[in-house]
């Protein structure tokens, strides 16, 4: 890393004690910034790079509820609104036992590159909290949200921060904190979170659009090489949301996905997964990978092993931060996988990503690859200000456009710096220059 950039780096680590992801997070796109800091002398002079590594605001609180044998429960809730230069904060929630304010912080950091890629006016923010949904009834969740909103209803708006689902945070969970945050405010600000109900300000295509985007944006890097997306062996990591319509895209586009996981193993089906088995498992039932197992033929579930040692040609990491390192790099690598598409934000370790540019796999980072969500949410958020509702093919026709075109910025801006093909490199050069270029337009703030 350049000296500057150095520095910046060691005043995040000085400042930020104990927070790891935030830290790798900051420094894998540190490491790409040397090209784009000296053609843009102007960015020295005003610090971007030292306020862009700072988050805008950041929220901890408090939140209390009371479980259904009717003992008090305290969890910590957060939001770190990380900068607002190209639009109000957005960015998910996730509710999940791992997190911490630097888990919260590495994926606002990420996604104020990402949302900058999608070019539709959004700045970055992401929050959650270390409740874990797991086991819970319905009235546990209704009851947590409700108190996780009483605070968070203060500090968010549809001018000001859009929340979403992540982790943990699905349509359910949008329900209850939407209902509380208008009970609150006495306002029915469609606006102020994304990922509703269809009925009551949701966009059709939202819930499928991340793991359809991971797929689009597969396709297209295949395309460099005279493939795509058809005949291709997956494995898709995860059986959460974004897995799920990964799962169902590359299969709508003739691939052969044979696993999914979730934190109890990994499935190989080598019939092909069954989705509607799969949905039904796990978004109607809400059950484990054991139970889809248990319903189909042929399917076995591998506990304790890892899902990269499945042989493909296409991997779709969709579950979460760090779950493929630099030995499931390595089997992927000698297994053949010609592309590696994140679903996840920062699913691959920096010495994985090593392996995969080191063997000219074709890495699409997750600030790339996954934005066709928030850009989803995007135009959730312009349904809901111009109450003109789209179908599904309007939206899924936006989706697939984006997409290309943030995988078209990502190529050019590599090219346009000297790396062709890297797309680690284009996603973060060509995501923070326009942040960048909006804070020396907006002054010091
Ligand atoms: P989700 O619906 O809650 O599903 C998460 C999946 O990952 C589940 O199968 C879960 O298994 C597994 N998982 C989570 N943490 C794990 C851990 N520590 N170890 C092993 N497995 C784990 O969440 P999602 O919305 O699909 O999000 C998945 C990833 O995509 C996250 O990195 C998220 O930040 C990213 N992402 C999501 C969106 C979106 O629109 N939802 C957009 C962009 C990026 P268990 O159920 O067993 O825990």
């Amino acid at each position: 890393m350049q000296q500057e950039l150095q520095e910046v780096y060691d005043e995040v680590l000085h400042r930020n004690h104990g927070e790891p992801e935030f830290h790798q997070a900051v420094r894998e796109v540190l490491e790409t910034l040397g090209p784009v800091v000296d053609k843009h002398p102007e960015y020295r002079e005003h610090a971007i790079l030292r306020r862009v590594v700072e988050p805008e605001r950041q929220i901890i609180f408090r939140v209390p509820w009371v479980d259904d044998s009717g003992r008090v429960q305290v969890n910590r809730g957060f939001r770190v609104q990380f900068n607002s230069a190209l639009g109000p904060y957005k960015g998910g929630l996730r509710f999940h036992p791992s997190v911490n304010l630097g888990i919260i912080k590495f994926l606002g950091f990420e996604q104020v590159f990402k949302n900058s890629l999608t070019g539709r006016g959004i700045g970055g923010g992401k929050g959650g909290s270390d409740f874990d949904p797991h086991g819970r009834s319905d009235g546990e969740m209704m009851r947590f949200c409700q108190s996780f909103m009483t605070e968070l209803h203060r500090h968010i708006g549809e001018h000001t921060d859009v929340p979403a689902g992540d982790i943990g945070v699905g349509g359910r969970e949008i329900g209850y904190m939407y209902g509380q945050y208008k009970r609150l405010t006495n306002r029915a600000e469609m606006g102020v979170l994304t990922g509703k109900g269809i009925p009551w300000g949701g966009s059709r295509a939202r819930t499928e659009a991340t793991g359809y985007g991971v797929v689009i944006f597969a396709d297209r890097m295949l395309n460099t090489v005279k493939q795509s997306m058809e005949g291709q062996r997956v494995v898709v990591s995860g059986a959460g949301n974004v897995a799920i319509y990964a799962v169902a895209k590359a299969q709508e586009l003739g691939a052969d996905v044979v696993t999914v996981s979730d934190s109890s193993g990994y499935v190989v089906d080598e019939a092909g997964i069954d989705l509607a088995l799969l949905q039904q498992v796990k978004e109607v039932e809400r059950g484990r990978l054991s139970d889809y197992v248990e319903r189909r033929p042929g399917a076995r579930l591998v506990q304790g092993g890892r899902v990269w040692d499945v042989p493909c040609t296409v991997a779709l990491p969709c579950a979460t931060q760090n779950e493929l390192d630099h030995h499931a790099a390595e089997t992927l690598v000698k297994n053949g996988t010609v592309v590696v598409a994140e679903g996840a934000n920062m699913p691959s370790t920096p010495d994985a990503v090593e392996v995969f540019q080191g063997a000219h796999v074709l890495f699409g980072p997750g600030k790339a690859a996954n934005a066709g969500g928030v850009a989803t949410s995007a135009l959730e958020m312009a349904q809901n200000a111009s109450r003109e509702p789209l179908t599904f093919n309007e939206v899924a026709s936006k989706l697939e456009g984006i997409m290309e075109r943030i995988h078209h910025k990502c190529a050019s801006t590599a090219e346009e710096f000297g790396s062709p093909g890297d797309y680690v490199l284009g996603a973060n050069i060509a995501g923070f220059r326009k942040v960048a270029d909006a804070m020396l337009e907006q002054g010091v703030v």
